[in-house]
């Protein structure tokens, strides 16, 4: 039989072949590769999607991060405060400015930053910043999170690289925050053909910034009016593959939260928590179960042919790189780390594979 994978890339791409060869064509014949007419169509499109006024393409979503919080002003020595069950990117933009992560524990049902956590955690010393991670496809409490931290002067920065088209109450992911963080990697809910990620924005004059921070701090061509300039750009061929499946999003969205929802409601056994509710707010980019014997649940999944990964097995703080060096006491984040399993939900997954896991899932 044949296996049930994790995620199958050629489906949902195969499904809309004939554009992509097409904008992919469209391209090499006009011979242009570098901010033209490709990039700002899909960031105006995007932004008109994400209902926000400014969308800045960048060459990924980490970038997308540290570019973000040097347009807001973070700066050597800073405090970022953040999450670190979430693979270590926005640590990664954090470390590269200097700045230094405070990482805030999550919430153990949602796996989400939770608003009291961050509270106690800025009680203790001054943030620059807050990267408030919206994780698995769900938003993360942001309407409390920004009006918190706008009473303190405090700028929010989202990271939606898990959350391309999730909304609360109506507004979208990365309308909420001072700047919305995407990644377009292959793997995410809308990925590209390679690496590629922009940056949503409200505010005229950050998104200004922005531009300049991509492009090596210039103002124009060749003249650098602003330090801290990256070489972060999001090319003609990604930005014309992302046009094309921009208007998919939705269905394909639609389509995993599906998936989803059969987990929900289908999977039932003692020893597998957290099948919260799935709101429509959730665009299940992963699929996330809790399981205290984790590893022989993942070694019987894998017998009976079905891949699963864990997103992710090390906190950003217990990192080899950085273990002993961050201070830290996290114990929901910790004890997640050890018992959390994805399973697989993606475009195109077929009803015999969704009744597979579900059977193999109940049958443990
Ligand atoms: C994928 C991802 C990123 C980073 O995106 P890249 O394009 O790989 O740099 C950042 N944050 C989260 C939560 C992600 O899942």
């Amino acid at each position: 039989m044949q296996r049930v994978p994790l995620n199958d890339l050629l489906r949902q791409n195969n499904s809309i072949r004939d554009d992509l060869v097409a904008s992919a064509s469209r391209v090499i014949d006009r011979g242009w590769f570098i901010h033209g007419e490709e990039g700002a169509r899909f960031e105006a499109g995007f932004a008109a999607y994400c209902s926000v006024r400014h969308a800045i393409g960048v060459a990924n979503g980490t970038d997308a991060i540290e570019l973000a919080l040097r347009a807001a002003g973070v700066k050597a020595g800073d405090a970022v405060a953040t999450v670190a069950n979430a693979g270590f990117y926005s640590s990664t933009a954090i470390q590269a400015i200097g700045a230094e992560p405070l990482y805030v524990d999550v919430d153990p049902t949602t796996q989400l930053m939770a608003l009291a956590s961050l509270q106690r955690a800025l009680e203790g010393r001054p943030v620059a910043a807050v990267v408030v991670t919206h994780l698995y496809g769900q938003l993360a409490e942001i309407e409390a999170i920004v009006s918190y931290c706008g009473m303190r002067g405090i700028v929010v920065i989202e990271d939606c690289a898990q959350a391309h088209g999730a909304r609360r109450n109506g507004k979208l992911a990365g309308s909420f925050g001072k700047a919305g963080c995407f990644s377009f990697y292959p793997t995410k809910n809308l990925g590209a053909l390679g690496d590629a990620g922009a940056i949503t924005t409200d505010d005229p004059a950050f998104a200004t910034r922005l531009r300049e921070l991509r492009q090596y701090g210039w103002d124009q061509k060749y003249r650098v009016s602003r330090t801290g300039g990256r070489n972060s750009r999001l090319d003609e061929m990604q930005a014309a593959l992302l046009s094309a499946k921009l208007p998919h999003l939705d269905a394909w969205n639609e389509e995993r939260r599906n998936i989803a929802r059969r987990y929900v409601d289908e999977i039932r056994h003692p020893s597998i928590r957290r099948l919260q509710p799935m709101g429509a707010d959730h665009v299940a980019h992963l699929f996330v179960v809790r399981c205290e014997d984790r590893d022989r649940f993942r070694r019987h999944l894998d017998l009976n042919g079905i891949a699963t990964d864990i997103h992710y097995p090390i906190p950003d703080h217990r990192q080899p790189a950085y273990e002993g060096r961050i201070a830290a006491e996290l114990i929901e984040t910790e004890t997640l780390a050890r018992e959390i399993v994805t399973i697989p939900c993606f475009n195109g997954m077929e009803e015999t594979e969704i009744r597979r896991v579900i059977s193999a899932a109940n049958g443990w």
